[in-house]
């Protein structure tokens, strides 16, 4: 199928992207990496007036690394996020997260901020930003908020985010030191999004571990549990057993349930073993 007919704005800047959306609310979108838009633009599940496209605008491709966080611009391309080293070294959860992501070809166009701004209950990104707890910047013509990530995915491609709000920035707390990272997750085909995935930072001075878990529920899920390097399966069996388990066509609840345990109990056992992030 081919999709409806839409207009096409290309702003010179955030502001008049910002405009835009201000003048045309819902009946616009937002033009990203195109990887999640395209097919639904193309199966009409979604018909806007206008698209905005935003691929111009390099003031949303910039990577920063202050003392508290790593600031990517909404338009960071999950390849260059993959490749980047201020990234791997400052937020090494994200890096371990990207592989899982579609495919070498989606990484190249997809972005950052258009995983966060669809919101997939099974996306990575979404996952980590949420397990770290990180936060999302929004601009609009009217101010310019954050909203923490617990707070910002709230149901299936359904997110706090206002219809004349852009996406601007994604705050990724730094690695805190001595804390440990795993990610895993398990889907049909590489490349296919996760029935479910289990991202972990394991603290280990204050003894705690987050376990954030996607592809369960209708948003990604998160867990903070005491840690105990002697209970590291009962933990596991814990943390799986305070989420939501969702049926669909994939998998059944008991079997998604299953898949949490046993993925919880991997990443947990792979950060503990694993060096802690040096300071
Ligand atoms: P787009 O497709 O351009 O936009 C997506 C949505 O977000 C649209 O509604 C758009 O209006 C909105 N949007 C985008 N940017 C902004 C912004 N800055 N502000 C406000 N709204 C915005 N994803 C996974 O997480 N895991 C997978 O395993 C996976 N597998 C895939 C496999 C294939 C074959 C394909 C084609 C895609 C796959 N994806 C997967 C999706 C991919 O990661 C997309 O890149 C991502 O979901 C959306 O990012 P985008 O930049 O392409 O956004």
């Amino acid at each position: 199928m081919k999709p409806a007919p839409f207009g096409y704005l290309r702003p010179e800047s955030v502001a008049e992207a910002c405009e835009a959306l201000a003048r045309h609310g819902e009946e616009a979108r937002i033009l990203a990496g195109g990887q999640s838009l395209g097919a639904m633009l193309n199966m009409r599940l979604v018909r806007p007036a206008l698209l905005v496209d935003i691929n111009r605008l390099d003031t949303l491709s910039k990577i920063e690394v202050t003392n508290e966080a790593v600031i990517t611009g909404a338009m960071v391309r999950q390849a260059d996020a993959l490749a980047d080293a201020r990234i791997r070294n400052n937020v090494p959860l994200l890096s371990m997260a990207l592989p899982h992501v579609g495919h070498y070809q989606t990484r190249n166009r997809g972005t950052l901020g258009g995983s966060v701004a669809h919101a997939d209950p099974s996306a990575e990104i979404p996952l980590v930003l949420a397990t770290l707890g990180g936060e999302v910047e929004l601009k609009s013509a009217r101010r310019t908020r954050r909203v923490r990530a617990g707070d910002f995915f709230r149901s299936a491609l359904v997110t706090a985010r206002a219809p004349e709000e852009v996406i601007t920035e994604l705050h990724w707390p730094a690695a805190a030191q001595r804390t440990r990272y795993a990610f895993e997750e398990f889907s049909v085909r590489g490349g296919d999004y996760a029935i479910v995935a289990v991202a972990c930072a394991l603290d280990e001075e204050r003894r705690s571990v987050r376990f954030g878990f996607g592809g369960c529920g209708e948003a990604p899920q998160v867990v903070e549990l005491g840690y105990d390097s002697e209970a590291i399966a009962q933990i596991a069996a814990d943390a799986a057993g305070k989420i939501e388990c969702r049926a669909d066509l994939q998998a059944s609840t008991a079997y998604r349930r299953n898949l949490a345990v046993v993925l919880a109990r991997r990443v947990l056992t792979a950060a503990s073993m694993r060096q802690a992030v040096s300071a």
